[in-house]
């Protein structure tokens, strides 16, 4: 990715296609309803020995609406509603078919806004998954948290139930872009929630940073970026701004005429990658950053790093269980997701005993395919296997300059680097144009 700082260039051919994100294989926009709690329940009955497990707990919640979000989550206007969701959540906790002998080495909270749960709740979910599973000595336990949420007394409660990592959304830093996307938080904010964590002894902090949001400028990207490196974020991802109004109602109260263009979206991306490589950081990928000493950075070095649905990660799982709203889980065989509505959700549980709607099982051809895709977004280059996909199909980005062949190995080149769900797309013998399916390029 350090490469793409010296040949950047702009191709609204590729930016502007629409392509899967790729976060896993097949990608989401193929789940269909033929998934349900019994196949789960069955895959996890031929699961191998002793696999490494990773939990993913969703918490649908939130005190306000960001303009910009694509998260699955709500702004509850009763108490009541979380108190139903939380019973909800401890029993799938408790019940969802698990395989034999699993120890857990990573945990994440994801939202919506963890942190709209209430230290007793928070230790409440924590008790339950400690109860039904064996926990790794050294577990990772990660938590999405919304800085303007934050106070010392809930630190401590994350830090008292275990949690390693933090990860707070910071977006934008100047006052007019946050006005436009209903979210102020001044730096001022964010530092105090840094030091609470710190504070409470989570030293390992993740930052999110946007470009593509009305009014950015390379000048205010650049801004963010440096101040999320003085405040010495551990991993920094960068993601682009999907305006998809037509499906995020909310995004509707965006201006749209303040959005910038594809060739400043391009320009903004490179400003915060090269803000951050100049403060010291290391690409992951396409769109993560981190600090040499991190294990995120560590894994890219030695080839371990992975993709999956939090984007580029060092967790070595073999099964992947969601818990809670629109959770994906993922296993050998196949994925399989929940019932997105919270209130659904919660009623699906206590007359089903399970909120499973939707997924796909996996070929073992699907599997080789999925695992040379997430090769490539991670290392760049993968073996060609003719038997896998059609080298014919990689013409068009070779012949711009994108990939080359050499010694029977697909090598993406520097100028290719941005493009690299493009050239993902052309190995994936299921990709059709899906127009609003999926999100630009850049
Ligand atoms: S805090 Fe995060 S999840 Fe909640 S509305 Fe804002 S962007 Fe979405």
């Amino acid at each position: 990715m350090t490469d793409i700082l010296h040949s950047p260039v702009f191709l609204p051919g590729y930016a502007l296609e629409a392509v899967p994100r790729y976060t896993s294989y097949p990608p989401a926009t193929q789940f269909n309803d033929g998934i349900c709690g019994g196949a789960w329940a069955g895959w996890m009955s031929e699961t191998p020995a002793e696999p490494v497990l990773s939990l993913y707990v969703h918490i649908p919640f939130c005190r306000s609406m960001c303009w910009y979000c694509g998260c699955n989550t709500t702004v509850p206007n009763r108490d009541s509603r979380i108190e139903r969701y939380l019973e909800a959540l401890l029993t799938e906790i408790a019940t969802r078919p698990a395989p034999a002998g699993g120890k857990v080495h990573h945990v994440h909270f994801g939202g919506g806004s963890p942190d709209m749960l209430s230290p007793a709740r928070f230790g409440a979910v924590m008790d339950a998954l400690r109860a039904r599973y064996d926990f790794a000595a050294d577990a990772e336990i990660a938590v999405e948290l919304d800085p303007r949420g934050l106070d010392s007394r809930l630190c401590e409660a994350l830090a008292a139930n275990g949690v390693t990592r933090a990860s707070l959304g910071v977006q934008d830093l100047s006052e007019e872009v946050q006005t436009l996307i209903h979210r102020i938080q001044p730096r001022e904010q964010v530092e105090a929630a840094v030091r609470a964590l710190r504070s409470a002894g989570i030293s390992r902090i993740n930052m999110d940073v946007m470009y593509g949001l009305p009014a950015q400028t390379i000048g205010r990207v650049e801004t963010t970026a440096r101040a999320v490196a003085e405040m010495d974020a551990d991993r920094v991802s960068v993601f682009g701004y999907a305006h998809v109004p037509w499906f995020k109602k909310h995004q509707r109260a965006i201006p749209e005429d303040r959005l910038p263009g594809a060739q400043a979206r391009f320009d903004q991306m490179l400003a915060a990658a090269r803000t951050l490589t100049e403060a010291g950081y290391s690409a992951i990928g396409f769109d993560h950053f981190a600090r040499p000493e991190d294990p995120l950075a560590q894994a890219a070095r030695d080839g371990s790093l992975r993709r999956n649905f939090q984007g580029y990660t060092d967790d070595p799982y073999d099964i992947l269980i969601g818990f809670g709203a629109s959770s994906i889980s993922e296993a050998p065989q196949g994925y399989a997701q929940n019932i997105p509505d919270p209130a659904r959700y919660a009623e699906a549980m206590v007359s089903d005993g399970s909120a499973i709607v939707r997924g796909t099982a996996r070929s073992w051809r699907e599997g080789r395919i999925g695992e040379r895709i997430m090769q490539l977004l991670c290392t760049f280059d993968i073996p060609l296997d003719g038997d896998l996909f059609d080298p014919d199909a990689l013409d068009g980005v070779i012949a711009d300059g994108l990939a080359r062949l050499e010694n029977g190995h697909l090598k993406v080149t520097p100028a290719g680097l941005p493009y690299v769900r493009n050239i993902a797309a052309r190995i994936d013998p299921g990709f059709q144009p899906a127009g609003q399916k999926h999100s630009r390029a850049v």
